[in-house]
């Protein structure tokens, strides 16, 4: 008999990490790291940091695709889960209920308000979508489906159907029947659609999390309001822009909006715990689960999970007690406020915005010198310039962020909420060092630019 150890475990195969996935999991991805310069060996991390096997300190910026609002191995969120495991709490009854997933979901709705008063527990955040989809359609009785151009909000068959994207969903036809993508923004030409007293819900996310776009003034109020006149349920999607993203508790808040629909994930286990979370008023809920034969109607066997339940609880409780969502609108005014001079500084910076810690920044083709070089890297690949700065900010400057889509000029970042003004601030020098040098194109620059071409790195 041998007893089980991570550690050694973990001690016997250390700097195995990048051979073990390409041989198992995924060459293609390794291949992207090692071609960008990203196939660190990741030993630590620790709040907005994460350290390398030599030691070295890197600021992340990505946050795991803003699943760490709270940072990383938030001890107090590592605490909960220790004690939800030493009570040897009861876990999924199956037949029965416990308290952990009443309390996680009374926090939730409270939080929410307005129209919200049903909640249903997922594993991830294209869950609570399709969740969202086959209850809205249930409920109102209606079939199609309408979301944004542009929009993500998950990879599973429902989801990807609302996905506004053709990189995500060309190659994966046919997708559900139904769906149609208008264009974020334009209220004319949902009302058009909505007009027709056939669409069931309209799946929207409150700032656009490829490429980081804001909604115009007055659009999302405006289709909230569209969605009332004609029976259609509004679904705002909260899986990015939720528990403090934004510098709201939900970004819907920023609007006073009153959604039916709500969809939330990411963060609210503190990033340990698959977690989801369908947020609903309760005709909606009550439309699906009707009578006792229709109890069961929708779930999952591990939602909701127990010990994400106890990472939720500790989550809300830490964002409320360090302040964390007001620390957000704080230190995102503050990195627009050290960024968006960049655009007068660099004639190849377009625009910089953001909303909390929520931000990006977009390259265009430079009026005058350079214009050749960044046409030919353009032509290379689309967004490739955008590379030429993600690269050095985390290969010289140790700072992780991220290329925010195919075909993007545009590096977006969704820094742990934890993240100081120091951080920030380090960020925006070390951005303006390196845009500075990328913005001249030094043949070196362009030659692993070109060699690069393909290797472009989001997907979520
Ligand atoms: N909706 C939005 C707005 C998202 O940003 C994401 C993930 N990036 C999803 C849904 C899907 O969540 P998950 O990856 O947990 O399935």
């Amino acid at each position: 008999m041998s007893e089980f150890s991570l550690e050694s475990l973990l001690d016997s195969r250390r700097g195995e990490d990048l051979d073990l996935w390409a041989r198992t999991i995924n060459p293609q991805f390794v291949r992207v790291l090692r071609t960008i310069g990203f196939d660190r060996t990741w030993a630590r991390a620790e709040g907005a940091y994460l350290y390398d096997a030599d030691g070295a300190r890197y600021l992340d910026l990505l946050g795991g695709f803003g699943m760490y609002g709270v940072g990383r191995n938030n001890p107090r969120i590592r605490a909960a889960l220790i004690e939800a495991l030493e009570l040897e709490t009861p876990g999924m009854l199956a037949m029965g209920t416990t308290l952990l997933p009443g309390l996680l979901a009374e926090e939730l709705i409270g939080l929410a308000g307005g129209r919200v008063e049903r909640c249903l527990f997922t594993s991830s955040g294209t869950e609570a979508v399709e969740a969202a989809l086959k209850l809205g359609r249930a409920a109102t009785g209606r079939t199609r489906v309408l979301s944004a151009e542009h929009g993500f909000h998950g990879l599973t068959l429902g989801s990807l159907s609302a996905n506004g994207n053709p990189e995500f969903t060309e190659r994966f036809q046919p997708l559900l029947p139904g769906f149609a993508q208008v264009p974020f923004g334009d209220l004319d030409v949902l009302e058009e659609e909505l007009r027709r007293e056939d669409v069931a819900l309209f799946l929207v996310e409150p700032l656009q999390g490829k490429g980081i776009h804001l909604p115009p003034a007055g659009y999302l109020e405006g289709a909230q309001e569209l969605c009332r006149r004609y029976g259609t349920l509004f679904c705002v999607d909260e899986v990015m822009t939720g528990f403090g993203r934004t510098g709201r508790m939900f970004a819907f808040q920023h609007w006073g909006l009153e959604p039916d629909l709500v969809t939330v994930a990411k963060s609210l286990s503190g990033g340990y715990v698959p977690v989801g979370a369908l947020l609903m008023a309760r005709s909606v809920h009550e439309s699906v689960f009707d009578s006792m034969q229709h109890a069961m109607s929708h779930g999952s066997t591990f939602a909701p999970n127990e010990l994400a339940m106890a990472a939720g609880l500790a989550t809300v409780h830490e964002l409320n007690e360090q302040g964390l969502v007001e620390q957000s609108a704080r230190l995102g005014e503050r990195l627009l406020e050290l960024t968006r001079p960049l655009v007068d500084e660099f004639d190849v910076v377009r625009e910089v915005r953001g909303l909390g810690l929520a931000w990006a920044i977009e390259f265009g083709e430079p009026q005058g010198g350079g214009r050749v070089a960044y046409r030919m890297i353009e032509r290379a690949q689309r967004g490739l310039f955008a590379q030429l700065v993600v690269v050095p900010l985390f290969t010289q400057h140790q700072i992780l962020s991220q290329v925010a889509g195919h075909d993007m000029a545009v590096i977006r970042i969704l820094p742990p909420l934890v993240v100081t003004d120091e951080d920030v601030e380090e960020f925006a020098a070390a951005l303006r060092a390196t845009i500075k040098e990328a913005q001249r194109m030094p043949r070196s620059l362009t030659k692993f630019a070109l060699s690069a071409a393909g290797a472009t790195m989001s997907r979520r």
